[in-house]
């Protein structure tokens, strides 16, 4: 693993803005994500930003600060755009270059602090967008656990397919309907067809569920035609953030066979706003291991990086928050707490699987991992697993209960990652809050 380390990594390195350096800091210099930004109740645009502490360090200004040079400055002048995906284009050792310029502006005694504390904007001060023109978007399945649990619900004699030990499932997404952190979801429309009735009806959706995930966006790309080969497939993995996968599970009862999930999925998912770089992660990276009655991958899915160290610990939570809970002032209710090691599929599996057909993968493009639920209690990713298929709702300290998200709830997912001798660096959070439907005449 030391071999993918470098100084940006070393847990001894602070920085100059303070905040950064709190022991619990989501943004400490070791980590330096990106985000697209614009201070609030401004008439601005939206440019690139890297977290440090609580501040965003506004790369339109900052690349024009005379600290960056040669792939470094390309980088910064790519990194201070309204959307991110020039400096995905750029590849890896642009985004090396500028994560390594970056952190050494940032760190203490750096002669650059008296410029560059000219360009920090507050957190607190700022609104984000969605952080890349997402061209393509297709969620995978790569859980064991949650495709075995949401198996059973829908088919309870043959949970999981036999597909699964094989190919990393997929389908394509939409992006028209993905936005950021903070925004409101109106309780869709569907058709369903209720229990007991032959014929379906309209109703706004009485099943609606949050799937906690990561997003993976995609840097260069590669061309039609092209497959990548899975030992080129991690230079095409910018980075990651969280994904909530918002489902409405009766209407995805009703029409997902045979051709599988579409209007129960593409009405609305929600993403953070910070993309945390494959070499921030570089510290947290796990082996790939099949257990010994799972077929091995085939080879165009294996490598031997892939085998040492194609999984990421991330943690990953979800919390609940209730309008009665606010209004008591109680803290949000974690619904589970699961990790991305969990993964049947690695990224680089995805990347392979994904073009090698000559599919072509383009800057900007984001995979979700899918819903991230691991083998323990307390650790299934959506409702519907955490209820046993809505049959045991979750009780709140309110006194209410769930199955379902009711309107004015709200779903805050987070994710860290932690381990000896590295700085913990965080994800920052991804929310969403449910609106009631809006008025219908079917
Ligand atoms: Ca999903």
């Amino acid at each position: 693993m030391k071999q993918f380390l470098n100084t940006t990594h070393d847990p001894s390195l602070k920085s100059w803005v303070a905040s950064a350096n709190h022991p619990e800091a989501e943004f400490p210099i070791q980590n330096l994500p990106f985000s697209v930004f614009r201070r609030h109740q401004r008439d601005e645009s939206f440019r690139g930003g890297v977290a440090i502490g609580d501040q965003v360090l506004d790369m339109r200004v900052a690349c024009n600060s005379g600290i960056f040079t040669g792939l470094a400055a390309e980088a910064a002048v790519a990194a201070g755009q309204d959307k991110l995906n020039a400096l995905m284009a750029l590849g890896a050792p642009a985004w090396s270059a500028l994560r390594r310029a970056l952190s050494d502006a940032l760190a203490e005694g750096s002669p650059a602090q008296s410029i560059l504390s000219q360009c920090l904007v507050p957190t607190s001060e700022v609104e984000f967008d969605v952080p890349a023109r997402i061209g393509g978007y297709t969620d995978f399945y790569t859980s064991i656990h949650h495709a075995t649990n949401l198996g059973r619900q829908f088919r309870p004699d043959n949970p999981l397919l036999p597909n699964f030990k094989w190919i990393p499932i997929g389908y394509h997404g939409r992006t028209s309907s993905i936005g950021i952190s903070g925004e409101s979801i109106t309780r869709p429309l569907g058709q369903v067809m209720l229990p007991g009735e032959d014929t379906p009806t309209v109703v706004p959706s009485r099943c609606l569920d949050m799937e906690l995930e990561l997003g993976i966006f995609i840097g260069p790309g590669s061309r039609r035609g092209e497959p990548v080969a899975i030992g080129e497939a991690e230079q095409q993995l910018f980075g990651l953030c969280l994904l909530n996968d918002w489902s409405t599970r009766d209407v995805q009862r009703w029409e997902y066979q045979p051709l599988g999930p579409f209007l129960a999925k593409n009405f609305a998912s929600t993403i953070s706003p910070w993309i945390v770089t494959m070499e921030a992660l570089a510290p947290f990276r796990v082996p790939y291991t099949r257990s010994g009655e799972d077929p091995a991958p085939l080879p165009y899915l294996d490598s031997p990086e892939n085998r040492q160290r194609g999984l990421l610990d991330i943690k990953m939570q979800a919390d609940l928050m209730t309008p009665s809970m606010h209004a008591a002032g109680l803290a949000p209710e974690t619904l589970c707490v699961t990790s991305y090691r969990h993964a049947y599929w690695t990224p680089a599996q995805l990347v392979a699987h994904h073009t090698m057909n000559g599919c072509n993968l383009q800057p900007g493009d984001m995979l979700g991992s899918g819903t991230m639920s691991g083998p323990g209690t307390g650790e299934s990713a959506a409702l519907i697993e955490i209820t046993g298929g809505a049959k045991n709702p979750v009780a709140l300290p309110s006194g209410e209960s769930r199955t379902w998200l009711e309107d004015g709830d709200t779903v805050i997912l987070r994710a860290w990652c932690e381990r000896p001798g590295s700085v913990r660096i965080g994800f920052g959070a991804c929310s969403g809050t449910i609106l009631p439907s809006r008025p219908h005449a079917f």
